[in-house]
């Protein structure tokens, strides 16, 4: 595995791979690796010759107040694991090499953000694209593979790509769970003991939210306040939002009818978990971008 620390030395190693005929998969990160990373790195190592992954935690994408600085890092274990799954270019980039000057350009997101995350957190999307925008011109990639879990993430990228038309295939990965179903996440390690008892209860609730749908609910208020109802019931957390939306759209609608994703956000005292499900109009699993 070679780690780059250099966009330059980076943009000469995959422009090498390129032209040798060989395709790049690319896995975007911010670190402090679990299985969830894992899952994508091993979708993009089978579909791909060389596997890319960037671990870099960007401002951009952080509000006033959010956990930039607290962020958990461990650069030593994160480069063991990357070796193990077999990564062949590792670039871990520092803030400066990324963005050595005040940008001058500066993007926004216009659709698919005024709900979800997107709502509560104010340029997060915006600084998630641009960043993207620069690490898939540097590494060039064939594909790139985006986890379910963070979906509107995964929406955002997909309207990137067609609208700007990046010459990439975006590939969605499902969320990859502990035991009990709460989707892994980095942050997990900020939940106390007591938190990380009720956090199961998130999946619990969208598993329920489903269940309504199978069982013939189509109305997406109704779904919406039982999953409300389940997550007050059974955490102390404070629910940020629960919502069904469509999917990858992210609009709102009176009936289900096709592909739509129930999303929550619950914040507990030093986490805030997100996750969801995606499903078709009878509740079955579906997850097409
Ligand atoms: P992050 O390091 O949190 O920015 O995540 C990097 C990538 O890993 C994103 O595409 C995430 O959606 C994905 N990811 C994070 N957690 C999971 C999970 N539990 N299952 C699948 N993918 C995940």
């Amino acid at each position: 595995m070679e780690v780059i620390k250099s966009v330059n030395l980076l943009k000469e190693r995959t422009e090498q791979i390129r032209q040798s005929g060989r395709q790049i998969g690319f896995v975007p990160t911010m670190g402090y690796l679990h299985e969830g990373h894992q899952a994508l790195m091993e979708n993009a190592r089978k579909a791909n010759d060389v596997l890319v992954v960037s671990i870099f935690v960007n401002p951009l994408q952080f509000g006033q107040g959010e956990d930039f600085d607290t962020y958990p890092r461990d650069e030593q274990r994160d480069k063991q694991l990357a070796e193990d799954h077999k990564v062949d270019i590792l670039f871990l980039p520092d803030v400066e090499e990324m963005y050595p000057n005040k940008p001058v350009i500066e993007m926004k997101v216009a659709c698919r953000v005024d709900v979800l995350c997107g709502r509560s957190r104010n340029g997060h999307f915006d600084g998630v694209v641009t960043v993207l925008t620069k690490l898939f011109h540097l590494v060039q990639p064939h594909r790139v593979y985006f986890g379910l879990k963070d979906a509107q993430q995964a929406a955002v990228v997909d309207a990137l790509v067609k609208d700007l038309n990046f010459p990439l295939e975006v590939v969605p990965v499902s969320t990859v769970r502990e035991e009990d179903g709460l989707a892994k996440s980095s942050r997990n390690v900020y939940l106390s003991k007591e938190e990380r008892l009720e956090a199961k209860e998130i999946y619990q609730a969208l598993q329920l939210g489903r269940q309504l749908v199978i069982d013939g609910e189509k109305n997406p208020d109704t779904v919406v306040k039982e999953v409300e109802d389940f997550i007050n019931k059974h955490t102390h957390g404070k629910i940020d939002y629960v919502e069904m939306l469509t999917f990858p759209e992210l609009t709102t609608f009176d009936l289900v009818t096709g592909q739509v994703i129930l999303a929550v956000a619950v914040q507990f005292e030093k986490a805030r978990l997100i996750d969801n499900v995606i499903f078709d109009q009878n509740g079955h699993i579906s997850e097409r971008l």
